[in-house]
């Protein structure tokens, strides 16, 4: 983890909050190339989820909402954990969170805590001029509540029939006891939520439909199979409305963690809302002519931590000649670029040239164009940002309007006519193996491993 933290500081994929002051504590600033790679992740999950089904729409709600929507959620009275403090050295923990290893006392002075004490993780502030009780607002701890509050407003304006989803992608905000383990656990994060409507009765299939294809989506961003695995919630373990959960967990380098829940909440939230609002949120089964609150199956994700399990999943540092090539080997829909233009000098024609073809690829992919240092420096950056693929323009460009391609994760190179670029470069994304020529390409440098 030491090592993937400073990485990503170092080119610019994700900084420490406010890191001029010193820091804020758990708070996460995504850089230049972390930014590509989060939208990346989130238009995944958008296209897979929302886009390419017709039995989801999308929201997009506010932070701050209604308070009585906390209490109605029952965040307002449980949504705690338990906190103890070291009665020696002060600090403080989640007491159903200590490493078991410390049996009981502080693991940092060996103290022993106070009774554990039930601490609310809503953050607060207030609404309007005047911080009174009655101006009380809560930061959302998650997206899901403005689904559930909308449900009516999106059933009237979309016209879905059962079963159907509602998506929604958000910053929340939980003031977590203990934070940690770079983006794992932050106090301000991004979560990935859909609540999926369905009749009473078919809510087990369809929470078993919606876990395999949470586990398939994981895989479309190129997580390995074997770095993850579903953990089902131990009736102990499940909230008194909640019919069954199940978390996806990933190989963190600290161990086995949740990347995502995935719940059945039976009719809980929107029978909740109802008695709260004295709104009807019902639906009207055209078959019987009669109302019924559906079920609903939630599957919901963290952004962050996905971010996190994509740059763990995709690190790797391999032998190459007397150094370590360090690497990331990002699917190409997640890679923040997709592709780098290298002039091989900054001579002026050579530069002409070069900047022609970064124009014409531009358009079609996130494409960046690197003309400072050595060939071989500029490569081994490109491996560090998870550039599937280089572009080198030489000399005898020049002459031959030919430009190479370099691969990623083989270093195999092609020779390919500039004019035919955009389109190789657009197979070669979409899976297609670098040795296979377009028109008048060549193979240019074929590696062998480690050599
Ligand atoms: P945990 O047990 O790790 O605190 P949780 O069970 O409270 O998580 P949920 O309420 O199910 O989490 O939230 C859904 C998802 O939101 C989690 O699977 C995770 O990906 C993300 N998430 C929750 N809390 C945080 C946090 N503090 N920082 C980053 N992501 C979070």
């Amino acid at each position: 983890m030491e090592k993937l933290v400073s990485l990503c500081q170092r080119r610019g994929f994700i900084f420490p909050s406010s890191d001029i002051y010193g820091g804020l504590s758990s708070c996460w600033d995504y850089g230049p190339v972390g930014v590509e790679l989060k939208r990346n992740v989130k238009e995944a999950w958008w296209r897979a989820n929302v886009r390419d089904r017709d039995d989801m729409v999308g929201l997009d709600t506010s932070i701050l909402m209604n308070p009585r929507v906390w209490e109605a959620s029952g965040h307002v009275t449980a949504f705690s954990d338990p906190l103890v403090e070291c009665k020696k050295c002060h600090q403080r923990f989640r007491a159903d969170d200590l490493p078991p290893e410390a049996e009981g006392k502080c693991p940092n002075c060996g103290g022993d805590f106070t009774e554990p004490q039930q601490f609310n993780l809503m953050f607060k502030t207030f609404i309007g001029p005047v911080e009174d009780a009655a101006s009380v607002v809560y930061l959302r701890p998650e997206t899901a509540q403005g689904i559930f509050v909308n449900f009516a407003n999106v059933l009237n304006t979309s016209r879905k029939r059962l079963p159907f989803g509602i998506a929604q992608i958000g910053k929340s905000f939980r003031n977590e006891i203990t934070t940690g383990n770079f983006i794992f656990r932050s106090r301000e994060f991004e979560q990935m939520e859909i609540e999926y409507f369905v009749r009473p009765g078919t809510d087990d299939e369809w929470f078993a439909y919606w876990t395999n294809e949470r586990l398939k989506f994981y895989g479309s961003l190129g997580i390995r199979k074997e770095n993850l695995r579903l953990r089902q919630h131990g009736q102990d373990e499940l909230a008194h409305y909640s019919r069954c959960c199940s978390d996806i967990e990933y190989n963190f380098p600290m161990g086995w963690a949740e990347l995502e829940g995935i719940a059945n909440r039976g009719d809980y939230d929107l029978k909740q809302h109802m008695e709260y609002s004295g709104k009807g949120l019902t639906y009207l089964d055209e078959a019987t002519n009669q109302h019924i609150v559906p079920y609903v199956i939630e599957p919901s994700a963290g952004v962050d931590r996905t971010v996190l399990a994509v740059l763990c999943d995709a690190y790797d540092e391999e032998p190459d000649k007397d150094e370590i090539r360090v690497l990331f080997h990002f699917h190409p829909d997640v890679a923040p670029v997709k592709v780098a233009v290298l002039p091989l000098s900054r001579k002026e024609n050579l530069a002409a040239c070069a900047k022609d073809v970064y124009a014409s690829l531009r358009p079609c992919f996130a494409t960046q164009y690197d003309d400072t240092q050595s060939i071989g420096r500029r490569y081994r950056r490109q491996d560090e940002l998870g550039t599937p693929y280089c572009v080198t323009v030489d000399f005898q460009s020049l002459e031959d309007n030919m430009a190479t391609i370099r691969e990623r994760d083989t270093m195999n190179q092609i020779r390919v006519p500039t004019a035919a670029l955009a389109d190789t470069l657009a197979k070669k994304l979409a899976g297609e193996d670098i040795l296979v020529l377009p028109e008048g390409g060549v193979i240019w440098k074929e590696e062998t491993k480690g050599g």
